[in-house]
């Protein structure tokens, strides 16, 4: 790790200021992510903000009669075990009672976790080229071991997958992010944040570079109680998702009046599926009718040869997570 500045700040303005800066900071919270890469030299700022001091930023509100409000520096951990959360959106508890281990869970934030990195091996070490760590230089994984890289958005510079499974689930509540920069504030949707890497893989998401996270807020919706986040791992606890499914219906008896499915470890970006959602609308949900929009979700997947059981597992984990979310509805 190289040297580097640390201050801690206290408020969002002095943030801002920071960010706007010529030399701007590197925005520290749980740090899970960042002090990682910077002990791989993958990430090398010379100056880093501490926030965890905010407190306008820390704790969240699910008392709200149409929206529930997170702050950026919420601890995992606490939404996880949420007595609201749980009950009335497992697909948000789930996610993160699925992620990572208790003690990451109890430092990391939910804005660290939406700009989480990929965990693509060639992206760590320095030693292989990499065009989002250095943009141009080539993709040790097209050609390499890219068992677990992306099957949908990926593009000819870049397969790496997003690995979040917070931002997944936030796909299907449609949340929001709320952002601030000394031009003021905006809100993206959680589907705008991200980006597929197309050329420029270095660019993750369409947060301009002085901009903080201040909030993400989902609305109130009956579809989040027949929800839930089903995920595939190599085993069964502290790991990255290989498949997995944020799916939420709306019943009527055994019709299904809205569904919505997204699919994560799968994709370069959190990746909502709405050909599949589609094909269960107005239809009565069936082992079959789940299978078929299991199949949908993949069927623009670009498979290499390590990667192709995942086509198959990711369709069964769409199926199986509609199964218990229809249980639920
Ligand atoms: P930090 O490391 O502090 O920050 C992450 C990035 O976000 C940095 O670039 C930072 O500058 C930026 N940032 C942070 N907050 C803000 C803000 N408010 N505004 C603007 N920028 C900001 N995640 C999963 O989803 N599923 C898993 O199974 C999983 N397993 C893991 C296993 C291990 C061993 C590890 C180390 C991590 C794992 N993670 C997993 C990732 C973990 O959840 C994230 O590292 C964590 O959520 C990031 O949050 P943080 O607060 O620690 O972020
Ligand atoms: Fe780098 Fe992306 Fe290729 Fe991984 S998949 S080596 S992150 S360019």
């Amino acid at each position: 790790m190289i040297p580097f500045k640390y201050v801690s700040a206290s408020s969002v303005e002095e943030v801002v200021d920071a960010l706007a800066a010529s030399d701007p900071p590197r925005i520290l919270a749980g740090g899970t992510t960042l002090v990682d890469l910077m002990k791989l030299n993958v990430e090398q700022p010379s100056r880093v903000m501490d926030i965890t001091r905010l407190s306008e930023l820390a704790g969240f509100d699910t008392s709200g009669s149409q929206e529930l409000v997170f702050g950026a520096l919420t601890r995992m951990s606490d939404v996880a075990d949420d007595p609201v959360v749980r009950s009335r959106y497992p697909v948000l508890s789930e996610s993160l009672w699925r992620a990572a281990s208790q003690q990451l869970r109890n430092m990391a934030t939910l804005g660290g976790n939406l700009l989480q990195r990929t965990r693509c091996a060639y992206f760590r070490d320095l030693q292989y080229p990499c065009n989002k760590r250095d943009p141009g230089v080539g993709c040790s994984a097209i050609g390499g071991v890219n068992r677990g890289h992306a099957l949908l958005g990926a593009s000819d510079t870049c397969i790496a997958v997003y690995p979040g499974d917070w931002g997944t689930a936030l796909m299907v509540l449609d949340a929001v992010v709320d952002v601030q920069s000394v031009r003021g504030r905006r809100t993206l949707k959680i589907s705008e944040l991200h980006r597929e890497p197309g050329q420029t893989p270095h660019l993750e998401t369409n947060l301009a570079a002085d901009e903080l996270i201040l909030r993400i807020r989902v609305p109130t919706t009956p579809l989040g109680k027949a929800s839930t986040y089903l995920k595939v791992r190599d085993r069964e606890s502290y790991a990255f998702a290989v498949t997995s499914a944020a799916v939420a219906l709306e019943m009527d008896g055994n019709l299904v009046r809205a569904a919505r499915i997204a699919v994560g470890g799968v994709a370069t970006r959190p990746w909502r599926a709405h050909t599949a959602e589609q094909s269960l609308v107005g239809k009565l949900f069936t082992a079959s009718t789940a299978r078929k929009a299991g199949d949908l979700a993949f069927e623009n997947a670009r498979t290499f040869d390590q990667s192709l059981f995942r086509v198959q597992l990711g369709a069964n984990t769409v199926a199986e997570a509609l199964k218990i979310a229809r249980e639920r509805a």
